[in-house]
């Protein structure tokens, strides 16, 4: 019986008049084979379609939403090299386009249910739609969300005051008065980094204890530009247009903080979810990956937001992508290697075994 295998082996295998056929010859047309598969049309998932595509390896790169992941809810991004300043929406248009000039498939609105490893190690991304897409590869790019307060004003003014980055929006607020919501290691490093724009900065906690590391509370508790509100709940963000004040319950009393912006780190939801099982994560969710964003399982990559590192911004994102990709090519090469020299080693023993009788 012919192997089954990606498009790309195929055709290797066929040059060596080695019969193998893909998922799609056999599997009729709800089933597609491709060399690679991205789930996620972040940042990081559109740099690693881009160096595979111009890498020559066939890639489908699917995202439930239109391509662009937390780009979308950025208004403006002044810290990725080489632009300036450009609306989040604008970067996201253009790292699209550039993937597709080399040949990228991308195809949005496709949201997908599960990533599976299917017979072989094949990856199988199930789409919601019904159909699969089979890869030997596949680079997860999925990213996460921010987790919400779901306070009244919240989502109104998002991007008119309020924000989840520091290092993406703590710069159009410059001299004005913060606060920051959360007590975690995120809040209090991204309470003390707003300090270098913002004139004060309240840390506004619910409980009367933080829960970030010592080293951090001490670092925060040094500064001079940040003040503390313990055992208080932030209850609705107000303003007029733009953010003007959150009103704060503490002790069952109300009261008015006044504030240009508000910075919320109530922890980060990697999308995690859809993996197998098998794959490695941290406690919370993140996938943890080798030093080529390998993870615990063999042709399954993971780039970006949804993996475990120190940071989460484009360029960091973008470079996981790169390095990503790189490293899918390098592991097809030997995949195909393998299978050719085990193909070549069956026949020749099927060989000798005719001559034999
Ligand atoms: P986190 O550690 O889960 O902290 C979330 C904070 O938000 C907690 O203080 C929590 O309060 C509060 N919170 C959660 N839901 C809330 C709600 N509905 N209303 C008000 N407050 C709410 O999340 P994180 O700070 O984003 O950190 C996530 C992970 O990244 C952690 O593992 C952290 O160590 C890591 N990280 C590390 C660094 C670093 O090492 N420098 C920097 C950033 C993040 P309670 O305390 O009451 O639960």
């Amino acid at each position: 019986m012919a192997e089954l295998v990606g498009p790309l082996m195929r055709d290797a295998l066929a040059s060596l008049g080695i019969d193998a056929v893909t998922p799609a010859d056999t599997g009729g047309d709800r089933s597609e084979s491709c060399d690679l598969i991205i789930v996620g049309g972040g940042p990081a998932g559109l740099a690693a379609g881009l160096y595979a595509a111009r890498m020559n390896l066939k890639t489908v790169l699917v995202d439930g939403r239109p391509i662009g992941g937390q780009l979308l809810n950025t208004e403006l991004i002044e810290d990725y090299p080489g632009f300036e300043s450009i609306s989040g929406g604008d970067l996201a248009s253009k790292m699209g386009d550039h993937a597709r000039k080399f040949g990228l498939d991308i195809r949005e609105f496709e949201p997908v249910e599960a990533v599976e490893v299917g017979p072989g190690g094949t990856k199988v991304a199930r789409l919601v739609s019904g159909r699969e897409l089979h890869a030997p590869a596949l680079i997860f790019a999925a990213g996460g969300r921010p987790r919400k307060l779901d306070v009244p004003g919240e989502a109104e003014f998002a991007g008119r005051g309020v924000s989840y980055c520091a290092v993406c929006d703590g710069a159009f607020f410059q001299g004005q008065e913060l606060a920051v919501v959360g007590g975690g290691d995120a809040a209090l490093e991204e309470a003390d980094f707003l300090t270098r724009y913002a004139s004060r900065v309240t840390v506004i906690h619910r409980r009367g204890q933080l829960r970030a590391q010592p080293i951090l509370q001490a670092r925060a508790r040094a500064n001079p530009s940040i003040d503390f509100i313990l055992g208080a709940r932030v209850r609705e963000i107000h303003g007029n247009g733009v953010v003007s004040g959150v009103r704060l319950e503490r002790n069952h009393e109300e009261r008015d903080l006044a504030v240009s912006g508000v910075f919320i780190f109530v922890g980060f939801l990697p999308n995690s979810l859809l993996l197998p099982a098998q794959v490695e994560r941290d406690a919370a969710g993140y996938v943890l990956t080798g030093r080529d964003l390998q993870t615990s399982v063999e042709g399954l990559w993971a780039v970006g937001d949804v993996r475990a590192q120190l940071t989460r911004q484009v360029a960091t994102a973008v470079g996981d992508g790169t390095t990503a990709a790189v490293a899918v090519s390098q592991y097809l090469e030997g995949l195909r290697d393998r299978r050719r020299d085990g193909a070549l080693s069956s026949a020749r023993e099927r060989a000798s075994a005719r001559s034999e009788t």
